[in-house]
């Protein structure tokens, strides 16, 4: 191989070749003794391969686990494929191949383009969701949920999607729409199998305050959550000994009720409305069960009035009951207070039918009179009785208690968050573990007969009815009951996508293992996993219910700790000159055409440099020419210095700027400020070319600080310079700390001609710096006092001067 050129194709294909031979990503997950686990998030395998989005998240993880591993830890870094879903069979329907042939051969594809990104995954402990040997440990946990009472089927009102043709998790229905396909979701009331994520909720919100995972994740669950706390009370109706519960988080505006809501749906409707109203109010709900949720969430907000009226048992002013379908009988009671002074919704519907506004917490500054709009902010309580005169959020408290020592209302704290709901009417996923007996009921499938296999089924088409296309299959149905061996069917809705992800992570260290799913000893050597690295829009998907399995298989005594992932840290997203990269913008940038154009180091090098990490990049054809010249520049600065022949004199000033490096970029790593890392091995690079002869420390500091971002050309060069094989088992270079520490030059900082002050300043330190530090000293602040500057003149390194307005 000629030394003269750097040819990236040529020293990709010799190394990756070298690496797999001799295993240096290999780990032994038994018999280390630092253990660390680095996890990047599966990907689906789609047919297009891996997107640069991809390319993006995963090397800033393999970044991370390539340090790590330099700092003398065992780096576990394993990689799947999530290809069970909707996503996979979407496309499989699209090219109208069977998942079945489709799936392997997208693997196939996404493996070598791993291989080629030269990232460090331990390929002995690969996984893929679809494999028979993988989700019957899916099942099995479906199996230990369903045993514990965490597992249910139950009728309820569910997204729909009506191009997929199944239902969805409310996590997956994202402003209406459908997380996959972007259609709107309409509603169906069906039996389905859900999963009691709730019964964790307390947990999952408090254990938030602990985990160390990005803020922005942290908060999009707590969101998700949405705890709220607030006053659970009735008030009487009318003529009926019935009355209507309902929640408010604002019990401070109680005095303002001027009217109540219920939904169409709740059963009061009917009891209540006079017969004068009756028929408006049948023809009303019969209106709203044609409308989805979101439909009702959105249109214009319209209603009818029952007839019947409340007593507001605070004020003791009568309101009238209306039937309205912006109030969801899924969420709360079912109903709710009405105060249109202080809510937007109430308010807009007050108006559209003439109901009373009538204000109760006074907006600051409010010369009273009528209100434009609602105020839902807090303020001074007016027209509420003995509260009038009080702060709005004592009021509330105030009034909790009042009714609670009446033992008419009660403090409430509620929950946004759902059970997830993971039933699909669809083909391609795990099938459900559960049989269905005449005599014994619904009963899982013994664990010693898992796998229930996937059929190979021909016509694999969602049917668009309540039911799996598995249904449809006989010899699928038809089973005997384990328990008293008569006919039996078998469940044939298959489980969410988020089910087959929500344990991955428990699998990869134990895959050796046919007969169980996770090995005791590996699970606990390994996890909870070191460092996950992946995308935000998983916060309320992936990451919540990899939580609540995690919790669940603890409180079983499966696992010795709640929390899955001791540290979670959210990648950006790449972006394309400023747009968006997706299909339907025909912007796709296939990895492939850089690897044989640029090389995988060069890609790798780009993406990180093109933005901060943690906030994403923009992708440009001239950016990635900046950073492959910078690469040329390295190979051609080691070829100079094979060729010296000896080593180059040490300097301070060498060494200064060799150990200033090492510690910059070994801050920013850890960080994920690979940008600034990168920047920093630039500078360095410049530095070096000017000077006329190296030295070997320099040259081998370089390639060790730049072997996680450009793992080839680093091994190559390392080689070319003699270093042992390989260089991706080095330990990260040590700095001095006194070395790395900037130069300070003294500065004399001068007042009319004469020095007040000298500061101790970094060497190249600009003006603005120094004036500021300048400005910052006693002694200098003394001299200018009262005095107005007029001029100032500075020294780079030497002086500051300020001339003052005489
Ligand atoms: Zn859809
Ligand atoms: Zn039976």
């Amino acid at each position: 191989m000629s030394t003269s050129r750097y040819d990236p194709a040529a020293i990709e294909t010799k190394w990756r070749r070298r690496w797999e031979e001799t295993g240096v990503y290999d780990v032994d997950v038994h018999g280390v003794k630092r253990p660390f686990y680095n996890l990047m998030m599966f990907p689906y395998p789609s047919a297009e391969g891996l997107h640069i989005g991809n390319v993006f998240a995963f090397t800033g993880a393999d970044i991370h686990g390539r340090f790590q591993a330099m700092q003398g830890n065992d780096v576990f870094e394993p990689f799947g494929y999530d290809a069970f879903g909707i996503h996979s069979e979407n496309f499989a329907l699209k090219q109208d191949i069977h998942p079945m042939t489709l799936i392997p051969s997208n693997i196939e594809r996404f493996r070598e383009q791993m291989r080629r990104l030269g990232t460090r995954i331990a390929w002995r402990h690969e996984v893929a969701t679809t494999d028979p040997g993988y989700y019957r440990w899916t099942q099995w946990v479906f199996v230990q949920l369903f045993k514990h009472g965490l597992a249910e089927k139950r009728k309820a009102p569910v997204n729909w999607c009506p191009s997929c043709k199944t239902v969805l998790a409310d996590e997956q229905v994202i402003a209406g729409r459908c997380e996959r396909c972007s259609s709107e979701i309409t509603q169906r009331n069906l039996e389905q199998w859900f999963l009691k994520i709730t019964k964790f909720t307390e947990r999952l919100l408090n254990d938030l305050d602990w985990i160390d995972w990005s803020d922005v994740i942290k908060t999009a669950q707590r969101n998700w959550i949405g705890r709220s706390e607030g006053l659970e009370t009735t008030f009487p109706i009318e003529g009926h000994g019935a009355s209507i519960g309902f929640f408010t988080t604002r019990p401070d505006t109680i005095f303002g009720v001027t009217f109540m809501v219920l939904a169409p749906e709740h059963p009061l409707v009917a009891q209540i409305s006079t017969a004068k109203q009756r028929a408006e109010v049948e023809r009303y709900v019969e209106q709203a069960s044609h409308k989805t949720a979101i439909d009702r969430q959105t249109m214009e907000r319209t209603g009818v009035f029952t007839g019947a009226y409340a007593t507001n048992t605070l004020s003791g002013e009568r309101v009238p009951i209306w039937v309205a379908d912006y109030v969801l009988m899924t969420y709360g009671t079912g109903a709710i207070m009405a105060v249109p002074a202080h809510d937007e919704r109430d308010f807009d519907f007050a108006r559209r039918y003439g109901l009373p506004v009538q204000v109760v917490v006074a907006p600051p500054g409010w010369p009273g009179g009528e209100l434009g709009e609602a105020y839902t902010g807090h303020g001074v309580l007016v027209r509420s009785g003995r509260y009038d005169g009080m702060d709005s959020q004592a009021a509330a408290q105030a009034i909790i208690e009042q009714l609670e020592d009446e033992r008419t209302g009660e403090r409430r704290v509620t929950y946004r968050l759902r059970d997830w709901l993971i039933s699909r009417q669809r083909y391609w996923g795990t099938p459900i573990p559960i049989v269905y007996c005449d005599s014994c009921g619904t009963l899982p499938v013994p664990e010693d007969q898992l796998p229930v296999v996937l059929p190979y089924v021909e016509e694999f088409r969602p049917t668009g009815t309540d039911q799996s296309p598995l249904a449809l299959v006989e010899s699928f149905v038809h089973t005997t009951c384990p328990s008293c061996g008569a006919a039996a069917r078998r469940e044939t809705d298959v489980c969410d996508t988020f089910l087959d992800s929500s344990w991955y992570y428990l699998r990869y260290p134990s895959t050796e293992f046919d007969d169980r799913p996770f090995d005791p000893e590996l699970t606990k050597k390994w996890l909870p996993v070191h460092m996950y690295i992946g995308g935000k829009e998983h916060a309320v998907l992936h990451l919540l219910y990899s939580r609540f399995i995690t919790m669940a298989l603890h409180d079983m005594g499966h696992l010795g700790f709640e929390e899955p992932f001791q540290r979670f840290r959210a990648h950006g997203v790449l972006v394309l000159r400023g747009a968006k990269i997706s299909k339907s913008r025909g912007n796709i940038v296939n990895p492939d055409d850089f690897y044989d154009s640029h090389g995988a180091d060069t890609l790798r090098a780009y993406l990180m440099f093109a933005g901060r990490y943690e906030e994403g990049g923009d992708f440009s054809d001239e950016g990635i020419e900046g950073v492959s010249r910078f690469l040329h520049r390295v190979w051609a600065l080691v070829q100079r210095y094979r060729a010296q022949g000896v080593d180059a004199e040490v300097t301070l000033e060498t060494q200064r700027t060799m150990h200033r490096t090492i510690k910059r970029v070994g801050h920013d790593i850890p960080e994920l400020k690979y940008n600034t890392a990168i920047a920093a091995l630039m500078e360095y690079v410049n530095e070096l070319q000017r000077r006329p002869a190296l030295h070997g420390d320099e040259v081998r500091a370089l390639l060790l600080l730049l072997a996680p971002f450009s793992p080839y050309i680093t091994e190559e060069l390392w080689e070319q310079t003699g270093g042992a094989y390989s260089i991706h088992n080095q330990a990260w270079p040590a700095y001095d700390e006194g070395l790395a520490k900037a130069r300070e030059v003294a500065v004399a900082v001068q007042i009319d001609g004469k020095t007040r002050d000298v500061l101790q300043v970094e060497a190249g330190s600009d003006e603005a710096s120094v004036v500021e530090l300048a400005r910052g000293s006693a002694k200098v602040q003394r001299h200018l006092d009262g005095k107005q500057v007029a001029r100032t003149i500075y020294v780079p390194d030497k002086m500051l001067s300020f001339v003052t307005k005489s």
